[in-house]
């Protein structure tokens, strides 16, 4: 069988997106089987129905992307296994903090001879090190990960409106090209980029820069100190990510899963806003608590990349290099109030 067969697995608010950008080049392209076939993470309705048999009824993620058609020949699927097990091509799109538990139900289940890529922002850290989420799948399934990352606020997409993103490779031109021509779209303009940790580093680290922004935001510190926030970010994220790996490129903050990703996530991003509404509450509410009320089943990712990102940081001895990461985790947690976001990115030592 010449054609490939595609399963996205997750269906939160950008898997939702995913697959329906999939689903539309899966009809056009002859090298790809219709069929795209959607893990669903299975829950009761508030109606009493399932969310799988009501997607596949109304071709609608009612709970996660109200509103928005998928495409007819996206398939929900609650059982993972199931999903996965025709597929050479897997797009994991779900929360990071669930994907040890995934790829650990999905070892010795995936076609051998599967390409895979992660859409996720995030990473875990383990005794051994920060792990990239792409690595985890790549080590875990025994299969080669490359990564989609960018300046892609799901909403806006879903309507159709333009935006660009960045695949990053390991060392395979023609396995990138599939992946572009996958995601392409009048509307999504997909650049490879042979830079597979940079692209990765550059999604999960903007989170924690936007959570700041977001502070900035429920303080009403304005427009420069935002700008600034922004500023010292993109500099801590390019020295963190060079530090990890020292083949990391400059020219990879300049693609969409950049400087883009930081500017859109830190104006219209969720880890913006209920960064927000922490700041105006004086850190009294719990993100936790915030996230549950403001998102509706949706997940931040900034919070728990930013502590993290402070373990690699106190392993390494490298706190005082990253004021603003360290300065983030230390207010999510209430030893810091948010106001030090500012305070402390003054004062402390600046990286070059
Ligand atoms: P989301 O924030 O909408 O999360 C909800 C999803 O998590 C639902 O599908 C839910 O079923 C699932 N879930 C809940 N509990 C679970 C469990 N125990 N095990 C497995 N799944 C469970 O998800 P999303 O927006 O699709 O985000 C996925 C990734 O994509 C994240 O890393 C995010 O940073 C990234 N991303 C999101 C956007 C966006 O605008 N939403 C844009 C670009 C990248
Ligand atoms: P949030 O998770 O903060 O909404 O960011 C979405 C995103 O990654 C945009 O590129």
């Amino acid at each position: 069988d010449y054609k490939s067969r595609v399963t996205v697995v997750g269906s939160g608010n950008w898997g939702s997106v995913a697959a329906k950008l999939i689903a539309s080049n899966a009809l056009k392209l002859n090298s790809f089987h219709d069929e795209v076939r959607m893990w669903v993470f299975e829950e009761m309705l508030p109606s009493g129905e399932k969310l799988t048999e009501v997607i596949n009824r109304t071709n609608e993620n009612v709970k996660y992307l109200p509103g928005i058609k998928l495409g007819k020949n996206v398939i929900a699927d609650p059982d993972i296994e199931n999903a996965v097990k025709d597929a050479n091509m897997l797009v994991f799109v779900t929360p990071h903090q669930f994907m040890e538990g995934i790829c650990r139900r999905l070892v010795g289940k995936v076609r051998g001879d599967a390409e895979a890529i992660s859409l996720i922002k995030g990473m875990e850290v383990k005794m051994e090190g920060p792990c990239m989420i792409s690595n985890l799948i790549s080590e875990q399934l025994g299969i080669n990960c490359s990564v989609l990352m960018g300046a892609n606020i799901a909403n806006e997409i879903a309507v159709e409106k333009f935006s660009e993103a960045t695949v990053g490779y390991r060392d395979n031109r023609e396995i990138a090209e599939q992946w572009v021509q996958l995601f392409s779209t009048s509307y999504f303009m997909v650049t490879p980029v042979q830079d597979v940790e940079g692209v990765e580093l550059c999604g999960t680290l903007k989170n924690v820069v936007a959570i700041a922004a977001g502070f900035v935001d429920g303080l009403d510190m304005g427009n420069n100190t935002k700008a600034a926030i922004m500023r010292i970010g993109l500099r801590e994220m390019r020295a963190f990510s060079k530090l990890l790996f020292s083949s990391v490129r400059d020219s990879t903050f300049f693609e969409s899963c950049g400087v883009a990703d930081v500017i859109t996530t830190c104006l219209g991003g969720r880890n913006r806003k209920v960064a927000e509404a922490f700041a105006k509450n004086g850190g009294k509410r719990s993100f936790d608590e915030l996230e549950a009320e403001m998102l509706q089943g949706q997940k931040l990712q900034g919070v728990s990349t930013a502590r993290e990102v402070y373990e690699v940081l106190s392993h390494r001895g490298w706190l005082e290099l990253f004021p603003l990461f360290a300065t983030v985790h230390e207010i999510c947690v209430g030893r810091l109030p948010p106001s030090a976001i500012v305070e402390y990115s003054e004062k402390k030592p600046r990286l070059s």
